[in-house]
């Protein structure tokens, strides 16, 4: 919210004509002074102390300091946040930030700008037209460009996971499921993909289920029973996997940064998981459905149709699925996140112990002091942002 204007009808002041903020003598306001061409002024309000309690980083404006300060223990701004590139504003996911650019109540200046030469799928402000139009190219892509190896995989031939794929740290992984129990409904893997960063099939096999198949939804999944007549069986698949993935290293010794064990990139891998009766431990896992920049303002998942049409610009899942389009699609949408320019800092993470005490209730007194710039500056993010990933590529 900008400052609230009012009008000073038919004031008539001796004064030049002036467009800065001038403060008068009390000092308890800023003004900014229009003379029109009758000499009517314009002046917009500005009030001091709305300013000092306005949040650095939504812009959010409190009464009092001590409401400010308590916004900010409770929100975890941090220089993560999807940000508009025109007024500096950070926003909670890109969706956010899309109501923000376009609509349906957009900031007017930033709406103007954008739809001039602001990127649509990755929200980006470009310098000019020309240099839009020459960034849309490359931002926009079309759906996976692998077409020999995806007609090998239509084969079943990718049955082979070799361990040793040592380029392979980071992967991504679908499932495609058809349906068991009385009714149908209950989800079975009967198909399964696995790229690495480049597009390349690592796997892609059929997967004969433990349970009897009642329906193999064919109208999505294309799977007719005599492709999972022969077909790998489900705990054979399982802990082909689990080593994959796990890449020599013990389970229960997996850390979050470092070691052997592979980064896994997917759409909703929970329940992929716990199909494929896998258990893996969260900080290797990178899942499109759950990251908090990609979910909707309502702090539900999007599908991930919709994040590749909005924010890769192409189609998928129309007709029958392949999980190679998934895990195309979900290792871009993974590859865009972590490229995202973001400062690092230090201790990144509102849970690291550094910061434990960042908005701690002991120093209330010494945080309304602070200015809301200086209150940023010490809060820290409450997801662990993708970018942190790139310190880890070569
Ligand atoms: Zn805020
Ligand atoms: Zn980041
Ligand atoms: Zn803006
Ligand atoms: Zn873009």
């Amino acid at each position: 919210m900008g400052p609230t204007p009012f009008l000073l009808s038919n004031e008539r002041m001796n004064m030049t004509c002036c467009t800065e903020y001038v403060y008068f003598g009390n000092g308890a306001y800023a003004m900014k002074v229009r003379v029109m061409g009758d000499c009517t002024l314009h002046i917009t309000m500005d009030p001091s102390e709305c300013q000092r309690n306005k949040c650095a980083a939504c812009y959010r404006q409190f009464n009092k300091k001590e409401h400010l300060v308590e916004h900010m223990r409770v929100s975890y701004h941090s220089v993560h946040e999807p940000m508009c590139g025109i007024c500096g504003k950070r926003c909670r996911s890109f969706e956010s930030l899309r109501d923000h650019l376009l609509g349906p109540l957009p900031k007017a200046e930033c709406e103007r700008v954008f739809r001039d030469r602001g990127c649509t799928f990755c929200l980006n402000i470009l310098s000019s037209r020309s240099a839009l139009r020459f960034h849309q190219d490359r931002c926009q892509l079309s759906r996976g460009n692998n077409g020999v190896l995806q007609r090998f995989a239509n084969l079943g031939i990718h049955d082979n996971l070799r361990i040793e794929s040592e380029k392979a740290r980071t992967v991504a992984l679908a499932c495609k499921m058809v349906g068991g129990g009385s009714d149908g409904s209950l989800d079975l893997c009967a198909r399964i993909c696995i790229i690495d960063e480049y597009e390349n099939i690592l796997f892609h096999s059929y997967v004969k289920p433990q349970l009897p198949v009642t329906n193999y939804r064919y109208e999505s999944t294309g799977i007719r029973p005599e492709y999972l007549r022969d077909a790998l069986p489900l705990r054979h698949v399982q802990r082909k996997i689990q080593d994959f993935l796990c890449n020599g290293e013990p389970i229960w010794k997996i850390r979050p940064r470092g070691g052997k064990a592979r980064v896994v990139v997917g759409h909703g891998l929970d329940h992929d998981m716990k199909c494929l009766e896998l258990e893996y431990p969260h900080v290797k896992i990178r899942d499109t459905s759950i990251y908090p920049p990609l979910m909707k303002t309502s702090k539900l998942s999007n599908s991930l149709k919709y994040l590749t049409k909005a924010y890769l610009g192409y189609d998928i899942q129309s007709g029958i699925q392949d999980p190679y389009d998934d895990c195309v699609a979900t290792m871009r949408l993974y590859k865009r996140m972590r490229y995202q320019p973001h400062r690092i800092e230090d201790y990144p993470l509102a849970t690291d112990s550094q910061n434990k005490n960042n908005f701690a209730s002991w120093r209330q007194s010494e945080l309304e002091k602070m200015s809301p710039d200086e209150l940023l500056a010490i809060s820290r993010c409450d997801y662990y942002c993708w970018c942190l990933d790139s310190k880890d590529v070569a």
